[in-house]
C-alpha cells in the first residue's frame, strides 16, 4: 500500500512510520506541518529510506494536500495530526480549532475529491483511518466502568472538545458521501520520542536534572497507559484489515494512578542512575494546583479489536516503562536537543527567536 500519513514527526506518528517502514514493505508520504511537536530527528533510522518520503505541509492548506494526494497516488490515509496536548489547550484553544477541526474539515475534502475520481477498484479499497483519543469519552466515575464504541461523547477540555468535533466530521464523511473511513480512539500512550511536555519524559528528565517532580492535585488520577509501539501496531491492523465504518477503542490494560506512575519512574531511576546525592528520586515528588476541569479516571474495553483482528498489546506497563526509562537514558542528547530548542533551529536554518 501507499500510505499517507499526517502528524508523522510526531510522537505516534514516527512510531507508526518506523514500524510501516521497518517491518512492512507499505510506500509512506509523511506529511506534517512541523510545528514544535514535530521531530524529524525521531525518524533518522528511516530518512532515507527509498519507501519513505517527507512533505512539509498543513492539512489546513487543501491546494497543498490535494497536491500531495495527485502526485503520491495513496491507498490509504493515517490522519494524526492534530494539537495534542490538553494545558496548551487550556491555555490557547485556538491552534485545537484550526488544527483539529478546521484542518480534519480540509484533510477530508481534500480526500473526497481525491477519493472521487479514483477507478472504481482504488475506490472501493481506499481507506481514511482517522487517530483519535478516549479523551472524547468524558471521564468515569464507577471503579469498574470502561469506555466502550458506543459510549457517548463528553469531552471536557478543549483539546477533547476538538477532537471529539473531528470523529463527528470523519464520521459524517462516510455517511454522507460514502467516504470509507475508519476511527480509532486510544488511551495515554507512553515511549520513546515523547515531547518532555508529557507526564512520562517530564518526570524522567526533571528527576535527572534534580528538579521538581510536579503532581497534579492529590496525583490520584487514573490513565489506561498503552506504550507507543503497540499501538503503533494496533494502528496497521485497522487500516488493512478493519471494517469500514467501525471504531475500534485501543488501550492498554494497564489502569495506573498518576503518583503511583511517577513513583514507578522514580524507583527504576533509583535502580539504573542512582541519584548523586543520597535517597531516591520519590523525594523531588512535588504537588502542584489541579489542572481546570482535570478527568478524574479513564479506562479503555479494547475487546473489540482483540476480538475482531486479533490485537493484543505485547508490553505490559512494568516492561513498558523499563523500555522507555532505559530509552531516555540512553537518548539524553535527543531530549536536550527538544529542550534546547535546537531541532528546531536546524530544520528551519533559523534561531528559533527568529522564527514567526
Ligand atoms: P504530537 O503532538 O506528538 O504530534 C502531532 C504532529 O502533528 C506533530 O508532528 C505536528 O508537527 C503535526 N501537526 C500539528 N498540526 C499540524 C497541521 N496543521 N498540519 C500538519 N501537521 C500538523 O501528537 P501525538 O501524541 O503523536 O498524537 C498523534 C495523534 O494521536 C493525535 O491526533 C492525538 O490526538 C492522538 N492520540 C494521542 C494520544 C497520546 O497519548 N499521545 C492518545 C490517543 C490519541
Amino acid at each position: 500500500m501507499r500510505i499517507l500519513v499526517t502528524g508523522g514527526a510526531g510522537f505516534i506518528g514516527s512510531a507508526l512510520i518506523r514500524h510501516l517502514i521497518n517491518d512492512t514493505d507499505h510506500e509512506v508520504l509523511n506529511l506534517d506541518k512541523l510545528t514544535y511537536a514535530g521531530n524529524l530527528e525521531s525518524l533518522r533510522e528511516v530518512e532515507n529510506h527509498p519507501r519513505y518520503r517527507f512533505l512539509q505541509a498543513d492539512i489546513g492548506d487543501q491546494p497543498a494536500v490535494s497536491e500531495a494526494l495527485h502526485s503520491f497516488q495513496p491507498d490509504a490515509i493515517m490522519h494524526l495530526a492534530a494539537e495534542s496536548h490538553v494545558d496548551r489547550s487550556i491555555d490557547g484553544p485556538a491552534a485545537f480549532i484550526q488544527t483539529n477541526i478546521v484542518g480534519t474539515y480540509a484533510l477530508l475534502e481534500a480526500t473526497r475529491a481525491y477519493w472521487s475520481k479514483l477507478d472504481e477498484p482504488r475506490r472501493q479499497a481506499f481507506r481514511f483511518h482517522h487517530i483519535s483519543t478516549d479523551e472524547v469519552y468524558g471521564d468515569l466515575h464507577g471503579a469498574d466502568d470502561l469506555f466502550t464504541e458506543t459510549t457517548p461523547y463528553a469531552p471536557s477540555s478543549p483539546y477533547s472538545a476538538s477532537k471529539a468535533a473531528s470523529d463527528h466530521l470523519v464520521r459524517a464523511w462516510q455517511r454522507t458521501y460514502g467516504l470509507p473511513v475508519l476511527l480509532t480512539n486510544c488511551s495515554n500512550n507512553y515511549g520513546p520520542y515523547h515531547f518532555p511536555e508529557k507526564l512520562i519524559p517530564l518526570v524522567i528528565l526533571n528527576a535527572l536534572d534534580g528538579k521538581a517532580l510536579p503532581v497534579y492535585g492529590n496525583g490520584q488520577q487514573v490513565r489506561d497507559w498503552l506504550f507507543v509501539e503497540d499501538h503503533a501496531r494496533a494502528l496497521l491492523q485497522v487500516v488493512t484489515r478493519g471494517a469500514v465504518g467501525e471504531t475500534y477503542n485501543i488501550g492498554g490494560h494497564n489502569e495506573q494512578k498518576n503518583l503511583d506512575v511517577v513513583h514507578a519512574i522514580c524507583d527504576l531511576l533509583d535502580e539504573l542512575q542512582p541519584r548523586a546525592a543520597a535517597g531516591s528520586y520519590r523525594e523531588q515528588v512535588t504537588f502542584v494546583t489541579d489542572r481546570p476541569g482535570h478527568d478524574l479516571r479513564y479506562a479503555i474495553d479494547a475487546s473489540k479489536i482483540e476480538r475482531e483482528l486479533g490485537w493484543t498489546p505485547a508490553e505490559t506497563f512494568p516492561s513498558g516503562l523499563r523500555k522507555t526509562v532505559r530509552w531516555y537514558l540512553d537518548n539524553l542528547d535527543w531530549c536536550r536537543r527538544v529542550q534546547d530548542g535546537s531541532y528546531q533551529r536546524e530544520r528551519l536554518g533559523a534561531p528559533r527567536e527568529q522564527q514567526a
